[in-house]
């Protein structure tokens, strides 16, 4: 188990979050206005999402659609009867004066989502429901000293709202969980996890419990929106609940807010109860019916999720765990590796150099040009094609380096460049000796010194060598001959 200890003894800690993913649609939960973000404000607003009297909300069925597939992805069952409720509070980018929601039925009950636990163990981090409902405007403070101004370009948005069941027990398993959580939605494109757009936005509850003891007073961290931010709050409201434990008061149940600025949580409001929203069913809205059929059909297009596809990818290429569940985190990039790996898929020698490669390499090239896997100026056949070369030892892994730089501008193949600026790798032994003893002669001083001693100028003598044959020497045979050569 992974407690916290302190002077005065052993602290669990129990974490739940409840993450807030925009659905994936052009169009909004209840109306026909374009969910676009970054638009003018006030630019995607109907009567509805202004709430003006005698409008009334329609489902949007690709909604209800992208949810259900959200369920199913995240091994939920999908209820075939839900219901719309209204969570009634007053706020001024809430115009109808409370959120369609879905408080008592839920669309969808229990699933999980797998994560690394800190034990090192696989663990299951149990849902306990999946409810669609609208997203709030936005107001903004910061652009006149004396005004507030709202924007409702976001009102009426589709959200999904994930709760998990209080089974994180540290800031480090929160965050894998959401990281994991993202990976899923992202394959299953239903929400982007866009955590800086607020696609993606996390309310944190946290407690801490003197093990054996019943779980402590939680307390609430409203809209994180960034993985790091989620570990720094979590370490913080640990330690702060600590504190006040020992030294004998009690934690108050609050919502609170972190700020990012300084690292700290503080508190925003003592927790509302459920009975202070006043839920009661939406009238406007009819049950949500579903058709055994339509979910069925909806199971048919889910992929193959990240799990799978990260042990398919050890399974049947011998990768590490680690090479597969990077290259399996985004399912972009797990199909550019599988399609460099195309029709030769037996070659595990290829197999891991490819996966090296493209986590080591072409990653710092996509960085540095600030572009994502699928606009790589490198098709992953030409990748294949440079990897092979590396294989098959016609170039150094060092030489393949300045070519991936070419291929990257030029799109020209790596034989190309090979053998245009003649780069194939030097291998005969007479060759790589003939070089070296050019060096021995050109620094017997040395020589002298490394016979008396000085062992650690094998590698000057191995820099010299390369530099002779402009790096294009084998290693492993350059390291053996000059070994022989010094130590005749
Ligand atoms: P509420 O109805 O007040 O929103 P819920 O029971 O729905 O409370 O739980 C909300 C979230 O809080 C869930 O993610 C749940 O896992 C988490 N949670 C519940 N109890 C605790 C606790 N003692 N410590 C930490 N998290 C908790
Ligand atoms: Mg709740």
């Amino acid at each position: 188990m992974n407690y916290i200890e302190t002077s005065t003894g052993k602290w669990e800690v129990v974490i739940g979050l409840e993450v807030h993913a925009q659905i994936i649609s052009t169009t909004k939960l209840f109306s026909a206005a374009s969910t676009k973000f970054g638009d003018t404000p006030n630019e995607n607003v109907t009567f509805l999402d202004a709430a003006l009297p005698g409008t009334l909300p329609t489902i949007n069925s690709f909604c209800v659609d992208q949810a259900i597939k959200t369920g199913l992805g995240l091994n939920g069952t999908v209820n075939s009867a839900s219901f719309f409720d209204r969570k009634n509070y007053f706020y001024a980018d809430l115009p109808l004066g409370y959120q369609i929601t879905q408080f008592y039925h839920p669309l969808i009950s229990g699933g999980y989502v797998e994560i690394n636990a800190d034990s090192g163990e696989t663990k299951k981090v149990h849902l306990d429901h999946i409810h669609i409902e609208q997203d709030a405007g936005k107001s903004i403070h910061d652009m006149s000293p004396v005004k507030s101004f709202i924007d409702l370009n976001r009102s009426g948005i589709g959200l999904m709202e994930i709760v998990t069941k209080p089974d994180l027990r540290s800031s480090t398993e929160a965050a894998a969980f959401l990281r994991k959580l993202r990976s899923i939605l992202r394959y299953l494109k239903t929400c982007d996890g866009n955590m800086d757009e607020g696609s993606l936005r996390a309310d944190v509850n946290i407690s801490v419990h003197r093990p054996g003891t019943k779980y402590g007073t939680r307390t609430e961290i409203k809209n994180v929106n960034s993985i790091k931010f989620l570990t720094i709050a979590v370490n913080f409201e640990v330690e702060r609940q600590i504190a006040i434990l020992e030294s004998g008061d009690d934690v108050k149940q609050e919502t609170r807010l972190f700020d990012s600025s300084t690292g700290k949580t503080k508190a925003m409001r003592s927790k509302e109860n459920s009975h202070d929203y006043r839920y009661f069913p939406e009238p406007d809205l009819p049950p949500l019916q579903l058709d055994p059929a339509r979910v069925a059909a909806i199971q048919k297009t889910i992929p193959e999720l990240p799990d799978a596809k990260m042990q398919r990818l050890q399974r049947d290429y011998g990768l590490s765990h680690y090479d597969a569940s990077l290259l399996a985190s985004e399912k972009e990039l797990a199909d550019y590796y599988e399609r460099a790996l195309h029709g030769f898929e037996s070659d595990k020698g290829l197999a891991k150099i490819l996966a090296n490669w493209i986590i080591g390499e072409l990653f710092a090239l996509l960085n540095r040009h600030d572009k994502t896997i699928e606009q790589s100026e490198i098709s992953p056949e030409r990748l294949r094609e440079l990897a092979s070369l590396i294989e098959t030892n016609v170039i150094s892994g060092k030489i393949a380096k300045d070519i991936l730089e070419i291929m990257w501008e030029t799109q020209k193949s790596p034989l190309q460049i090979v053998e245009e600026n003649d780069w194939r790798q030097i291998t005969s032994d007479d060759e790589i000796r003939k070089h070296i003893r050019e060096v021995l002669a050109d620094y017997v001083d040395k020589v002298v010194e490394y016979k008396g001693g000085k062992y650690k100028l094998f590698g000057f003598f191995i820099g010299q060598a390369m530099k002779k044959t402009q790096g294009k020497a084998n290693p492993q045979t350059l390291n053996d001959i000059l070994k022989e050569l010094l130590d005749a």
